[in-house]
């Protein structure tokens, strides 16, 4: 019996891809669009993609804030599990990879669901909070962006969601750097290992860290 999760090696991970991805078309060509950005590496795994589709579709969620939303990869997952109603604000200051985004989401029949706001997100979520009513209204808040304002995101995602709610959080394990210990004077090594001690110490959610694509976390909103 394995005591921790196991190492996959290439021919494991191809095979977990062959029986569990779907990854839709437009998804696909969009990861291939999004390669020539330089900062390409940002996007999700194909498979975290497809996981946050699925906890969309099992929370039932309707009313989802994506913080970082780059060329709209892990929007386009999310938006296609939600039902027709559903709304799914996304986060962004950058014109050229949210065109990608906007023109994909498009093609896809799923913009009607998108409200893009082009704004630092800590003044998008605190407009949220104070001016649209929005305190306890969302179901999900997906955080990709940038990581020295991860504890201020996480913070107001707390106020954002309804008890149950569910915040996922990308790249906690930034490719395994939090862990070593030659790693000293890294700023944003740093500001994760604080994030991820925080959020362990924080009894105001149920935790999990989902070792999947660059690490995974999922906290749980207590009532
Ligand atoms: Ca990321």
């Amino acid at each position: 019996m394995a005591r921790q999760t196991i190492v996959f090696d290439d021919r494991l991970f191809d095979y977990i891809r062959s029986v569990s991805l779907r990854q839709p078309d437009v998804l696909a060509r969009l990861r291939d669009e999004t390669q020539r950005f330089p900062q390409a590496n940002m996007l999700l795994t194909p498979e975290q993609g497809q996981f946050l589709g699925l906890l969309v579709e099992m929370m039932d969620a309707r009313r989802i804030i994506e913080i970082g939303t780059f060329t709209g990869y892990s929007a386009l997952w999310m938006a296609l599990a939600l039902p027709e109603d559903g709304r799914l604000i996304c986060c962004d200051i950058d014109e050229k990879s949210t065109a990608v985004a906007r023109r994909f989401w498009a093609e896809a029949g799923v913009a009607g669901k998108i409200d893009l706001r082009m704004a630092l997100a800590l003044d998008t979520l605190e407009s949220l909070i104070t001016a649209g009513g929005g305190t306890s209204a969302f179901d999900l808040v997906f955080i990709d962006a940038d990581k020295s304002n991860y504890l201020a995101y996480y913070e107001k995602a707390l106020v954002l969601l309804r008890p149950g709610g569910l915040i996922a959080i990308d790249n906690v394990l930034w490719g395994g750097e939090v862990a070593d210990p030659t790693i000293r004077d890294d700023k944003t090594v740093a500001v994760l290992r604080d994030f991820n001690a925080r959020l362990h110490a924080d009894s105001r959610v149920s935790l999990s860290l989902v070792p999947i694509g660059d690490g995974l976390t999922l906290a749980r909103k207590r009532a």
